[in-house]
């Protein structure tokens, strides 16, 4: 199984500039990249990433924008990775992006990444670099101290350095054997979870959690800083003399203050994604390890029932990272996750008589059915989660060979079949 661990570099300020530079030299490739591909499109030719990358190699040492003022090609400074990279990563937008349009789904082509914009990263190839201890030896920086000792043991097959905020990390993903990555479950429950919004999770044994308090603070704290620097922005552009958009191309003079104000905000981002991933992380791997089944609907429904006041609520809870983990943590606990249909009505069945109520409107946290019982909304889902999960188990044990058969436009259908598989059920199952 293919683990990454991410790492903080505790790097001097002499290799965090390289780092820099890298990360610069990384998307000034691709961008390059991007626009010969895109060129070659409109002149129907059919771009080819390592024809592309030839190409490149041919210039790259003599083209007078590869060229520093002295003359001097500046690649040379930067380690070979950091500008092959670009192009191998070029071709798999491509080739994902025509195969989703391909399946009819909606896509964006690669866009050109933009400084301050885009992440910072740049790639490593496993035999460039090695970790020793709480050490990592990187091509031309040298020995750079890891805050941690890599957690993985295994293969080693590659690496990318990346910012967040202020820090530098060193992702390492590794090829770890099955005997370490397979875990022994602490129990076998059935289990209906529901996503919300207005708790994170119901879960069918009757607990609710909520999405964590730290993350309310912390984006109360948000909007105060992010209010500072638009201002800021704002009165830097009162100075140029812009009102509404800057023009393309324009940049404008930021203060010493807009600078600072700029790495706050950035800091307080990285610690609200560290806040919700430590969340989801914890609660995905207890929800696996402590059970045989469990059946999550599968969010799309929501994300296009969702107006955009829904919407915001759902990125802070980040629904789809937690379908995500649940999916990959199923593997190494043996769990089953089933995905309910989407369009299955998990909130509007009664769970107790199994009576559809279609009049059930979004805002109505609580409702009686005809048959008398009173349901609490998301309890009520989970319990009808949690019949599906149930069902779906049957038919598992009944079946042995059955094959999950993808729905189309879910995740499941591109999950590989291992211990844990997702067993995407249809809307029949829970009837
Ligand atoms: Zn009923």
């Amino acid at each position: 199984m293919l683990l990454a661990h991410r790492i903080r570099l505790a790097a001097t300020p002499v290799q965090c500039e390289y780092f820099a530079r890298a990360a610069g030299t990384a998307r000034r490739v691709w961008n390059w990249a991007l626009a010969e591909w895109q060129r070659q499109i409109a002149s129907s030719l059919r771009p080819d990433a390592r024809a592309l990358k030839k190409h490149f190699n041919a210039i790259k040492y003599a083209y007078p924008d590869w060229l520093d003022a002295d003359g001097r090609p500046w690649l040379r400074a930067i380690h070979r990775d950091a500008h092959a990279q670009p192009f191998a990563h070029l071709a798999k937008a491509w080739t994902r992006y025509v195969a989703a349009r391909k399946a009819g789904q909606s896509a964006y082509p690669p866009r050109f990444k933009k400084k301050g914009r885009c992440r910072d990263s740049f790639y490593i190839a496993n035999d460039k670099f090695r970790v020793e201890g709480k050490s990592a030896v990187l091509p031309k920086v040298g020995r750079v101290a890891l805050a941690e000792v890599l957690r993985f043991p295994g293969k080693i097959m590659g690496a990318t350095v990346w910012r967040e905020a202020d820090h530098w990390f060193l992702v390492v993903q590794v090829e770890v054997p099955d005997e370490t990555t397979l875990r022994r479950r602490t129990g076998h429950g059935v289990l209906g979870l529901d996503l919300g919004v207005t708790a994170a999770a119901t879960l069918s044994t009757g607990e609710k959690i909520a999405a964590p308090r730290p993350l309310r603070s912390a984006l109360r704290r948000l909007r105060i800083r992010s209010r500072r620097q638009s201002r800021k922005v704002q009165a830097a552009k009162t100075a140029a003399g812009i009102s509404g958009r800057i023009p393309k191309g324009m940049r404008l003079p930021s203060s010493a203050n807009q600078v600072k104000g700029a790495r706050r905000l950035a800091r307080l981002h990285a610690r609200i994604a560290r806040i919700r991933a430590d969340f989801t992380h914890k609660r995905t791997t207890r929800l696996c390890r402590e059970n045989q089944a469990v059946a999550v609907e599968d969010l799309h429904v929501k994300g296009m029932l969702a107006n955009a006041r829904l919407a915001r609520s759902i990125a802070d809870v980040g629904f789809y990272e937690i379908r995500r983990q649940l999916q990959y943590k199923a593997r190494r606990y043996g769990t089953v996750i089933v995905l309910a249909d989407r369009w299955y009505p998990s909130s509007k069945l009664c769970s107790a008589c199994g009576q559809k109520n279609s009049m059930l409107a979004l805002a109505e946290r609580a409702w009686t059915c005809s048959c008398g019982v009173h349901h609490d909304r998301d309890m009520n889902a989970a319990m009808n989660l949690q019949r599906l999960a149930t069902g779906a188990l049957a038919a598992r044990t009944a079946l042995p060979v059955a094959s999950p058969a993808a729905t189309p436009g879910t995740v499941a259908g591109m999950v590989a079949a291992a211990e844990g598989e997702v067993t995407p059920v249809r809307y029949e199952h829970g009837q």
